[in-house]
Formats: C-alpha cells, structure tokens, sequence
C-alpha cells in the first residue's frame, strides 16, 4: 500500500513560513533562523546534525517535517565550464539547471515549470507542452543542489553569484511558489544574493509583473522578440492576452519604484523572423519608453525546428543600429551547446497534460534517445 507523504517539507517555506511553522508547533519563532542556518549556511539537511536544537525537538521534526530535495539525475560539464543537470521529481518529470562561470561572476539558471504551457514557436520547452507548476522546494533545491554540487561556499568562494528563472517554464503563471523561492535566494540566511543579482524572466505576463512589483525587489527581463504586435503573436502566443502597449505600460510600472533599476530586454534573432533593420529602428522607438537593456540572443536550432540563427553580420548590425539608437545592447554568447545547455534548448522530461499533438512534441524534444529514433 502506498503512503502518502503527510510531513511538510521545510524547503517549501521562506523565513516566514518557517516562522509560522514553528508557532503552529508551538515553538518559538526563532528556531526559524536556527533551521535556515543549518539549511542554507551548512548545508545540513539531517535534522539528527543540528545540534543547536533539543533532542526532543529533532525528534518532533522527524515527525512532522521533513527536508526533501529533487534528485539529481544526471550531470554533465561541457568543455566550456558550463554544467547542467537533470533534476527529477518524481512520475517522469525532470527538469534542466544549467551553471554557467564566467571571469567574474557565476550565473545559475534555474527552471519554474515542468515544461510551459505558452508555447512560443521557437523554443524547445514550449514545444514539450506542459506538466505542472515546480513547488518552492523544487525551485529553490535545485539552487540549492547546484549549490551543494559546486562547492559554493558562503564565506569562502561564491561560485553561484547570480540566478536567473530563464530555465523551462514561465515564472509569473507559478507566483505563488516563485516567491518564496525569491525571498530564500535574497535573504541574508539564504542565499543572500543582491536584488539585482536574481532576475525573473517573463514572456509578457503583465499581472504578475506588477504582482513581482509589489512583492519583492529582484531584477526582471522581459522576452521581448518583436517590436510590434503581429509579429510577437507568432512568437509569442501570449502576445494576444497581453500586447506589447500593455506590456510596455507594466515595465514602466516596474520601473517606477525606485528601487527597481532598469529592465532586461531579450531579443531572440531569428533569421528573416525578427532580424530586419525596420525591427531595429522600432524596437529602438520602443525601448525608449523604460530604462532597458537589450539582450541579443542568436536563435539556437533544436530538432525539428523550421527556424534558423540570424547570420552573424546581420545580428552585427542589428546591434549596430539599436546602439546607434541609444540602447545599451549585448549580444548573448552561446555556452554549453555542446551539452544541449543553450537558451531554449533545455528539455529536461515532461509528461504533457496538455493536448497538443504527441507527433509534434515528439519531433522536437531535443534529449539525444529521441534524437537518435528521428534519424
Ligand atoms: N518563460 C520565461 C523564461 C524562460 S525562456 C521567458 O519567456 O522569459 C528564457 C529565454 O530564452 C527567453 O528570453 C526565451 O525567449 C529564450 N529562448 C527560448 N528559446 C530560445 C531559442 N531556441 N534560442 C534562443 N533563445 C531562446
């Protein structure tokens, strides 16, 4: 007989849903910082190893709580540094992490969903259709995990110094579990990462920007892709519940907190989609409504995709043209393509709920066991 899993996973609660935990068990608040020490700063997840706390308190924890993790299926580390791991959850979901070290800084890219329910034509995750929103402690553990696998280290060598939500899935449709994960990457007893150091990434969801806005203070992106309504609609399906006038009105909602410094733009260059000097010069009108960046991503094929990379002379001059416009933009490097760790091309495993066509799914989910049955 299966049994069910009654213990609350303490992974799943920010500070203070760790306080009020412990208040409902009739202990004092405080034990919450006690708990994060160990969690986060040690990275003790044996409730037998916190010594600080009384024997019959352990005891009462093994009982009610627990401190559960995803698994970690595999690893991989492409010859540029870059890592990615599957990590599980259990009924065949899994999804991609991916570490990316640069010079001065190391960036963690983490997933919110088992796979995406938006279904933007040119990307991997959406085309694998979508389970089910991650818990905070599957977000939150997969930094975590990356953490642990690292050898990152809070007062000694940081290697994770940056999260980004770019992974599979669209942060702002998972709020409610997004946000503690947030609060624990910037609280001092988490991980105690900067506000500009963790970015939420968005399609377009404009109620959950400004919901974003008035709950924490993080960075945000915006999956930009099209400087004008009919095109980012066959881009970006989303386009048609929120366009871009709408969209834009959040950012400056966004922007308006002081607190709030400038939005991240992303910009994936399709060739003969999105690349043209006309969307340069739009885009440019564009942007100057918000203190933006932009960020140029060169479209990374996966299988079964009928879109290809712009040419490196026409992202070249794409930027040109947006930088002689006033923006500040950047061109994305690829990292870890040897590994499948690019943009877009996370797969990780979804088991679909939706009903999208399984032929269709199938000839582009980018895992090399379907690779090989397509050939
Ligand atoms: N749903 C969120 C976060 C996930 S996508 C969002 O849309 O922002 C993270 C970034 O990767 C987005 O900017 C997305 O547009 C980009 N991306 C997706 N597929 C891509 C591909 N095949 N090549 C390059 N970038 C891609």
């Amino acid at each position: 007989m299966a049994v069910t899993e009654t213990r609350i996973n303490l992974f799943d609660l920010d500070e203070a849903g760790l306080r009020e935990f412990f208040a409902s068990i009739g202990e004092k608040p405080f034990r919450a910082q006690q708990i994060l020490k160990w969690v986060y700063h040690q990275q003790v997840v044996s409730f037998d190893e916190m010594t600080n706390l009384s024997k019959p308190l352990r005891t009462r924890l093994e009982e009610v709580a627990q401190l559960a993790l995803p698994e970690v299926i595999s690893e991989q580390v492409s010859n540029d540094g870059t890592v990615k791991w599957l990590m599980g959850f259990g009924g065949n979901n899994a999804v991609e992490t991916v570490f990316i070290p640069e010079p001065n800084r190391g960036t963690l890219c983490i997933s919110s969903q088992v796979g995406c329910a938006l279904n933007c034509s040119f990307c991997s995750t959406g085309a694998q259709g979508f389970n089910r929103n991650l818990t905070t402690a599957e977000i939150i553990g997969q930094v975590w995990l990356a953490a642990k696998a690292l050898g990152h280290e809070r007062n000694g060598r940081r290697r994770i110094t940056n999260v980004v939500l770019m992974g599979m899935g669209e942060p702002l449709v998972n709020f409610d579990a997004v946000l503690p994960a947030l609060s624990l990457m910037r609280a001092d007893l988490g991980f105690g990462l900067a506000a500009k150091r963790v970015t939420v990434s968005t399609a377009g969801m404009v109620p959950g920007i400004d919901r974003l806005r008035d709950s924490i203070d993080v960075a945000l992106a915006v999956s930009l892709h099209a400087p004008e309504d009919t095109l980012r609609e066959t881009l970006v399906p989303l386009n048609r519940k929120y366009p871009i006038k709408e969209l834009m009105a959040a950012c400056q909602r966004y922007v308006a907190d002081k607190h709030k410094r400038s939005i991240t733009f992303e910009y994936t260059l399709i060739d003969g989609v999105n690349d043209h000097p006309e969307h340069a010069r739009a885009l440019v009108k564009l942007l100057r409504q918000v203190p933006s960046k932009l960020n140029l991503i060169p479209f990374n094929p996966f299988p079964g995709t009928a879109y290809r990379c712009s040419p490196k002379a026409r992202i070249e001059k794409f930027q040109q043209i947006v930088m002689d416009g006033g923006l500040i933009a950047t061109v994305r490097k690829t990292r870890g393509d040897d590994i499948d760790a690019a943009c877009g091309q996370l797969a990780g495993k979804v088991v679909d709920r939706t009903r999208r066509s399984r032929t269709i799914r199938m000839n582009m989910i980018s895992e090399p066991e379907n690779r090989e049955r397509l050939q």
